[in-house]
């Protein structure tokens, strides 16, 4: 068997946004790390996926790396009115003051940017922080023995560190390996997502719309989110849908011009589905307190909420946190991590919960959706019934502003 190559003290596994945060925490701790990937160096993601990254998570970008946050801020897109629409009918709106910004201290409530931009802005401050990287290195075995774990990847490689730090997504290595079963539950009926380009100085207003059962769509719930260069469209479809009707680039190109114009059918840069999931693994580290789980490699939440992740990357900051103590204090390096573990899981619970209030609003029961009509006719004359309109995809008991 060959022997482990030193992984220092400190190994992470996943190079998303999770899994370079985590890296950039440790360095930020003084300690040397070493980020094992997956796929080729030169992979482009495609997609905007996660883009809203609250303040809190630029906050913490800009702690473990200064600058970070303030680059990411910048680049990204803070649209500051939302509205709501039930069947074509405005029932909410609302538009933010502009806030000047001073730096760090000043941090937007969010910013819009793409997750392969954000991603990018995260690798090269990864690079100029002397993070090393191991790419093509997909992990497989996990190994916890005496004072430190192995991890071994497909292709034979194995490396040796006093802790891991797993951030490889839904169907991590680390956790299969390990056998921490990620707990939750499926929703029925797809939504279908699609990136649209919107060239410099594009018509459409920098707005988020939500429209409860649109016209254009038959009824079903629509989502528009403004990012840098584009904007991205969320539709709800039914559960008895075939993928043909509404998820694919052929019906996209169908559906898109009744949303946002003939011209915008042809700027369409990615499009895919995806089905709500609310999963949480049953534990955040091993038995041993050697190695701990992070973002998507620990919980799955649905879009709507923007909890993906945001919450990783708080998990990824503590994580770096509990491991970094307990290498200056290794005596109470299990309790550090059981500390994370127990923090940060129920975080994810909590989060899992606003979640599933989310869904019961974006997946009506017949009375819910009884409720909703109610609560459309209503709105002119009392806004707070537009008002939940607005509020209530977004999972009202949970999301930035109680934390994730
Ligand atoms: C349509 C959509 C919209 C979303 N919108 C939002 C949003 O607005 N806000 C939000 O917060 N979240 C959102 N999310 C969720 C967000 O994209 C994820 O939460 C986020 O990507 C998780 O980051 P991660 O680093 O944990 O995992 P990933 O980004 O999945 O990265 C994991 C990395 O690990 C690597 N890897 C996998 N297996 C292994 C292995 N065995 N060994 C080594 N490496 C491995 C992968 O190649 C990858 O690079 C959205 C997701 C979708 C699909």
């Amino acid at each position: 068997m060959a022997t482990a190559e030193d992984g220092g003290p400190v190994l992470v596994v996943g190079a998303g946004p999770v899994g370079m945060t985590a890296a950039l925490a440790v360095r930020a701790a003084g300690l040397p790390v070493l980020v094992l990937e997956a796929v080729a160096r030169d992979r482009v993601r495609p997609g905007s996926r996660a883009l809203f990254v609250h303040r809190r998570s630029l906050r913490l970008l800009e702690r473990v790396r200064p600058g970070l946050g303030t680059r990411i801020a910048a680049y990204g897109t803070t649209w500051r009115t939302r509205r709501t629409l039930y069947r074509g009918r405005e029932v909410f709106a609302q538009t933010f003051p502009r806030v000047s910004g001073d730096g760090a201290a000043d941090l937007p409530a969010f910013t819009s940017p793409r997750q392969v931009d954000t991603e990018r802005f995260l690798h090269e401050a990864c690079a100029d922080a002397g993070v090393e990287f191991r790419f093509d290195a997909g992990v497989n075995e996990v190994r916890v023995a005496g004072d430190g774990v192995t991890v071994t990847a497909e292709d034979g490689g194995s490396w040796r560190a006093g802790h891991v730090i797993a951030a490889d997504e839904a169907r991590s290595g680390v956790r299969r390996a390990l056998g921490i079963p990620l707990e939750g539950t499926r929703s029925e009926g797809c939504h279908v997502v699609v990136d649209v380009a919107d060239p410099p100085g594009g018509d459409l207003p920098m707005e988020r719309v939500f429209h409860c059962e649109h016209p254009g769509t038959g009824g079903r719930t629509v989502l528009r989110v403004p990012f840098t260069g584009g904007f991205q469209i969320d539709l709800r479809c039914r559960a008895d849908d075939p993928p043909e009707s509404f998820g694919t680039e052929k019906a996209v190109r169908r559906w898109l011009p009744r949303l946002v114009g003939e011209h915008r059918a042809h700027q369409v840069l990615w499009v895919s589905r995806y089905h709500f999931l609310r999963k949480v693994a049953g534990s955040f580290a091993d038995p041993s307190g050697r190695v701990l789980l992070a973002g998507g490699a620990a919980h799955l939440f649905p879009p709507f909420g923007a909890r993906g992740m945001n919450s990783g990357i708080a998990d990824a900051v503590a994580a770096a946190e509990a491991v970094s103590a307990a290498c200056s204090e290794p005596s109470r390096g299990p309790a550090m991590v059981a500390g994370y573990a127990s923090a940060r899981r129920s975080a994810a619970l909590h989060s899992s919960e606003a979640a599933g209030a989310a869904l019961d609003h974006l997946r009506p029961r017949p009375w819910k959706r009884a409720t909703q009509r109610a609560a459309a006719a209503l709105s002119p004359v009392i806004p707070r019934c537009g008002e939940w309109l607005e509020r209530a995809p977004y999972g009202s008991r949970g999301g930035p502003a109680r934390g994730y």
